[in-house]
């Protein structure tokens, strides 16, 4: 009998591929494990074992794998399910699933290795400079890797060298495959095992008289044994003893003290004892009966509470009886920067039974809290994650708590899968037999539609958190500003004067703009031209701060213009503005404040982030300007007075969405304000303080916009009532593009008539030389979205053998937010 295996690769296929094994391996291998298999010409890849059979392929003769990877499977089975609904739901392949899951340290790739010819026979007068150099450096050393050769010639371009040689049969290539886990270890001493015999020790002591440096290390090690009463740190060690690393290497050397490595998690808590969780007014007391109740009838709960209710709290509350009965915890929260707070908040709560799982950290910080949340370690009790958090191995998840559930952060875009990490939430709580909680101050109104029809329990908090009112927005004319000549540079006087009543009181400020860099646009007055992106449709922003003209879409950048590319004009005047003039302008308006940006511009890097935060919370800064990062749930404990820059360009997004996510977004910076004792104060700049969604947001009314929101999404067919795929067409020959998408758009059209619309170039027609054409398919109610993908599926497959058509990119977006 033969043997097989079905794997997912980690490519963009569709189908699981099958391997050989031998009836040993078969025995051996499960499903979750880890194999390397060979795939197409020389590559090796490392493939998820699905199943184990023996079923011969018919279509292909299966090849033999080259090795095993693992002992037992680091993906569950579980995992693997909710692996292959995203895959489904999302138009995706499992192998797109598998990629984004895993840490990038469990997908070995092979690596080109590069061995010499021993019967290599050519003299070596023949070979050039370079090659040379290579060809002497396989003589030391048996294999050298591709990185290895360029370091050795001293240029990146090593393939014309690599070529030569083989033509000239010096060396061969060959594929192999490395782990790039390792292991953090950590080097510890100990005193021989010699010297634990009656008299040995007194001896060497004695012995040592002879040499203080060496005896004071020893009587450190038995101080430090004594303190710690765990293994000792050579680091420690040398520190307490005052003594340098060769007084120690020569106690080694001597065989008295032995250095011996242990194993360390990357990851460690350094905190110290915990705290208890707070006690819960009675409105929370209510809410967190309310969930509980709500539970028991629904799978999933949306808590709608203002911001500064206490959510987070309550969230606490949760957390503990579900890790009580030994059950895992998922936070999901949108944003990064948002970690920094909670982290230290949970910590402070469940100390190291917290982990933080994102793209920050690095790889092999990630394998180490996968492995933790795999074997249900108690270190990774409660998981802290950005969205990618929904894919890993949960075993025994309790509940998961989803916060700003609103936020579109949780939607992946690019690349495949393209999912939203809440709704994925929900169907994983859902296969664990979970809870799901979601949790915002402004609920997407999806969420909040599901609540009112019942499918979700619904719980309110609308009060905050020791009675502190909720902020007072006022809407500030600027257009009645600017013809009253009250502005100076983007401020009101209605702005200035709070910011600087506030900055009297010891008080401190957030100013929100929605772009970042200078300006948007640079203008020449003489000819009107302005700088544009050479690769994309925009206009290039101009940086002030690093004197550059940057397109924030492809990265394209140059050097600051002093006179018109066009017509060598040096009247230059900017359009628009971002986070980096406004902060300009308030230097120059509060010379003695300090002033502070958080955009995407000033927060890279791991810790870029916690720095701002961490000197704001310690007011280091008096005024924080930023664009949306730092409206997600942010508590600062000082902050009285919001000012949002501009209201508008928020308005005008070209989007169904965009009433919607003005108000979130208003409300969502308003409840950054006065959060302790003092009433908040937010001014909302805007050219129009009459429209109803600010009207609605300076109230504080949720529920008008909903019903607004919902009357207009089911007139004009949009979500919740109908369901949304997008189709992305990109190309660099716009000809063969639009000729590509009105044939896909026809054929959707034939199967759905006037429910496909498109397609239609959206506002921005042209990313890194690619042009780009959407087309939109709705599902109407009651149609079974199933069926509608299969279809969309089919005709993929049709357009992709049309020979024309090939090289034009087709991405689905389904749910597309
Ligand atoms: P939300 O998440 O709803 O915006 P938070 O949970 O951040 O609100 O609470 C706002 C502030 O009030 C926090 O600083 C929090 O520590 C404090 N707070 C909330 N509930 C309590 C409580 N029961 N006891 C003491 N402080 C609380
Ligand atoms: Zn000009
Ligand atoms: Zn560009």
């Amino acid at each position: 009998m033969c043997f097989f295996i079905d794997v997912i690769l980690p490519i963009p296929i569709e189908k699981l591929f099958t391997y050989k094994v031998s009836e040993k391996e078969a025995a051996y291998l499960k499903q979750g494990m880890r194999v390397a298999v060979p795939f197409g010409k020389k590559k090796i890849y490392t493939a998820l074992v699905f199943k184990v059979h023996n079923k011969v392929p018919e279509l292909y003769e299966a090849k033999e794998i080259d090795q095993i990877i693992d002992s037992f499977p680091i993906v569950s089975e579980t995992q693997l399910k909710h692996w292959f609904w995203l895959a489904d739901y999302y138009m995706c392949t499992i192998g797109d699933v598998f990629r984004a899951a895993v840490p990038s340290a469990f997908l070995l790739e092979s690596e080109t290795i590069i061995t010499r010819n021993n019967d290599f026979s050519l003299s070596e007068s023949e070979l050039k400079d370079d090659e040379w150099l290579v060809y002497e450096a396989l003589q030391h050393q048996a294999v050298l890797s591709v990185g290895e050769v360029g370091a050795i010639i001293g240029r990146k371009n090593i393939f014309p060298v690599l070529k030569s040689l083989l033509d000239k049969q010096v060396l061969y290539l060959k594929e192999e495959v490395y782990e790039q886990y390792k292991p953090k270890l950590m080097k510890y001493v100990r005193l021989a095992a010699k010297y634990s015999e009656d008299g040995k020790l007194e001896n060497l002591l004695n012995e040592l008289n002879r040499a203080p440096k060496q005896k004071e290390v020893i009587m450190n090690l038995f101080v430090l044994e004594a303190d710690l009463k765990k293994p000792v740190k050579v680091k420690d060690l040398e520190r307490k003893a005052r003594a340098s690393s060769g007084v120690i290497k020569s106690l080694e050397n001597k065989g008295v003290l032995e250095v011996y490595h242990l194993q360390v998690d990357r990851i460690q808590f350094e905190g110290k004892e915990t705290e208890s969780s707070k006690t819960l007014n009675e409105f929370q007391e209510k809410a967190l009966d309310d969930i509980k109740e709500g539970f028991r009838s629904h799978d999933v709960v949306l808590l709608h509470g203002v911001t500064s209710s206490g959510k987070t709290e309550v969230y606490v509350k949760l957390i503990e009886e579900t890790i009580a009965k030994g059950k895992q915890v998922l936070y999901l929260l949108p944003e990064i920067a948002l970690t920094t707070q909670l982290i230290r908040r949970l910590q402070n709560y469940f100390g190291e039974k917290v982990s933080v799982y994102h793209s920050k950290y690095s790889v092999n910080e990630r394998v180490e809290v996968w492995n933790h949340i795999l074997t249900n370690n108690s270190k990774s009790q409660i998981v802290l994650g950005a969205r990618s958090s929904v894919l890993l191995p949960f075993s025994e998840l309790g509940l998961i708590i989803v916060d700003e559930e609103h936020e579109t952060s949780f939607k992946q875009f690019d690349p495949a899968p393209r999912y939203h990490a809440r709704d994925a939430a929900v169907v994983l709580a859902m296969m664990h037999g979970a809870k799901t909680l979601l949790g915002s101050a402004t609920p997407g109104i999806e969420s909040y539609y599901n609540a009112r029809t019942g499918k979700y329990a619904l719980v309110e908090l609308n009060r905050r958190y020791g009675n502190v009112l909720m902020p007072d927005i006022e809407l500030v004319d600027i257009k009645e500003k600017h013809r009253k000549k009250r502005m100076n540079g983007h401020f009101s006087d209605r702005l200035m004067k709070e910011i600087e009543e506030t900055l009297s009181e010891g008080e401190q400020v957030i100013l929100f703009q929605n772009r970042r860099g200078f300006s948007p646009i640079v203008e020449c007055e003489t000819c009107g031209h302005s700088p544009q992106c050479p690769n994309c449709d925009v206009s290039l922003t101009y940086h002030q701060y690093r004197q550059q003209l940057r397109c924030h879409y492809c990265g394209y950048h140059m050097a600051e213009q002093k006179s018109c590319l066009a017509c060598g004009s040096t009247d230059l005047n900017t359009k628009g503005f971002g986070t980096e003039q406004i902060e300009v302008e308030l230097k120059s308006l509060y010379p003695e404040a300090k002033i502070g940006r958080m955009d995407s511009d000033t927060t890279r890097g791991k810790y870029g982030y916690e720095k701002i935060i961490n000197a704001f919370e310690g007011q280091e800064i008096d005024i924080l300007v930023g664009t949306q990062m730092l409206t997600k749930g942010l508590d600062f404990r000082n902050v009285t007075l919001v000012g949002i820059m501009n209201a508008d360009n928020l308005l005008n997004h070209p989007d169904f969405r965009a009433h919607e996510r003005s108000f979130q977004l208003i409300q969502q910076v308003a409840g950054r304000a006065g959060r302790t004792k003092k009433r908040g104060k937010v001014i909302v700049q805007t050219y129009n303080p009459y429209h109803q969604v600010l009207q609605q947001a300076s109230m504080h009314k949720y529920t008008d916009m909903f019903s607004d929101q919902i009357n207009e999404r089911q007139q004009y067919k949009y979500p919740p009532f109908y369901r949304l795929i997008k189709l992305t067409f990109k190309n660099k020959d716009y000809q063969k593009l639009q000729e590509a998408a009105s044939w896909f758009g026809n054929s959707l059209k034939n199967s759905f008539g006037s429910n496909v619309l498109g397609p239609e170039q959206p506002p921005i027609g042209r990313i890194r030389n690619e042009y780009i054409l959407n087309v939109l398919v709705k599902i109407p109610p009651k149609r079974s979205i199933k069926e509608i993908k299969v279809t969309i599926q089919r005709i993929k497959k049709s357009f992709e053998a049309i020979a024309q058509y090939k090289g034009v990119k087709v991405v689905l977006n389904v749910d597309n937010y």
